[in-house]
């Protein structure tokens, strides 16, 4: 794909593995997420028995995936990976949940993309450990229902709201994954330098960090690439003006956004005056679909102030108008 190196979500060239965090100890950031799992491993772990259904939700790149590799670890137990979209019939979900060893994590991404007869099928598997099979057709056909191991299932999902309200009842664990700090991500960065070998200034480390979008994976790629350019065209050292020198050649403005981000900003502030603007008349004119503006776009414009979701559409507010460095139309009174 020609995405930009600054969207969040994954491609199918992320380099991610090399640079995920094996541990709970070793995951930075996301401290209420950390300490609630971490009592709900060693209970399940003291009891033997499979921890509680639990479902990540937030935008992509924060650690999802990462997360649920290491409850799996922690736990000591078997974890398969699949995603929404590929378990095209129960057959297929059948087939991956009788595989299972008993207390697996089986880790479902993109959970909210399930087909709708997938998804019943899951529901007495999560609740029951039973999978309810129709076997022959016509007036003879009749259901069986089939003994699952105990498992954990891990789902993904950008959004709660996405899932159907019987899917999202089912897990006893909801957790909401939020955009890492500045603190947190020179962590990540410098902890990705130490991996990579690359010679890191304190200040490197925290210039990339301020402009990864509050995103590990953004940090990971954005290290890669201004190690790339400390070795050529510097001493091999990511000091902060190297660092800012290739995100700036990277059209990473101070904030961190790219060049989609601004196109965004200033398509409601030149083409609709500020706003309201309905999200589908903003995708329309980005060219993209309606899910990566809201999934990938408008979430870090929206933690940094810059716009604001309302009921009547996207409104920039004066934080945007500023960083377009335009000023705000005059707001008409009451
Ligand atoms: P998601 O599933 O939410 O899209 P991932 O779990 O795949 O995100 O994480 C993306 C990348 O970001 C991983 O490869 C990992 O290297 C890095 N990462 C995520 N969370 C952390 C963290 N807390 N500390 C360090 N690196 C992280």
């Amino acid at each position: 794909t020609d995405q930009p190196i600054h969207t969040p979500a994954r491609q199918p060239d992320d380099p991610d593995a090399a640079l995920r965090p094996k541990s709970l100890g070793e995951f930075v950031g996301q401290e209420a997420a950390r300490d609630n799992l971490e009592v709900f491993i060693q209970a399940a772990k003291g009891r033997e028995e499979a921890m509680d259904h639990t479902l990540f939700f937030g935008p992509p790149g924060l650690g999802k995936t990462t997360l649920a590799q290491i409850i799996a670890k922690e736990l000591g137990v078997g974890f398969r990976a699949t995603s929404g979209p590929v378990i095209a019939k129960a057959g297929d979900l059948a087939a991956l949940l009788t595989n299972l060893e008993p207390n697996d994590v089986l880790f479902i991404d993109e959970i909210h993309r399930l087909n709708p007869v997938v998804e019943e099928v899951l529901y007495p598997a999560m609740e029951d450990r039973a999978l309810d099979i129709i076997i022959g057709e016509g007036p003879s056909a009749r259901s069986v229902r089939i003994d699952l191991p105990a498992f954990t299932l891990v789902g993904a999902t950008t959004r709660q709201g996405l899932l159907t309200t019987p899917l999202r009842d089912r897990f006893g664990i909801p957790v909401r994954l939020v955009f890492y700090t500045e603190d947190e991500l020179t962590q990540v960065v410098t902890r990705g330098a130490r991996l990579l070998d690359v010679t890191m200034a304190e200040e490197g480390a925290r210039e990339i960090a301020r402009r990864s979008r509050g995103t590990p994976r953004v940090a990971g790629r954005l290290l890669r690439r201004v190690r790339d350019f400390a070795q050529v065209k510097g001493q091999g050292e990511v000091t902060a003006a190297i660092a800012d020198e290739a995100l700036t050649r990277l059209e990473i403005d101070t904030l961190g956004l790219d060049a989609m981000d601004r196109r965004y900003l200033t398509m409601i502030a030149t083409t609709y005056k500020g706003g309201p603007v309905g999200v589908e008349t903003l995708a329309a004119g980005l060219a993209e679909p309606r899910d990566t503006v809201e999934e990938v776009i408008e979430p870090y414009l929206i933690q940094l102030g810059l716009v604001a979701r309302t009921a009547r559409g996207r409104c920039l507010n004066d934080g945007g108008w500023n960083h377009l460095g335009l000023a705000a139309p005059d707001k008409p009174q009451g």
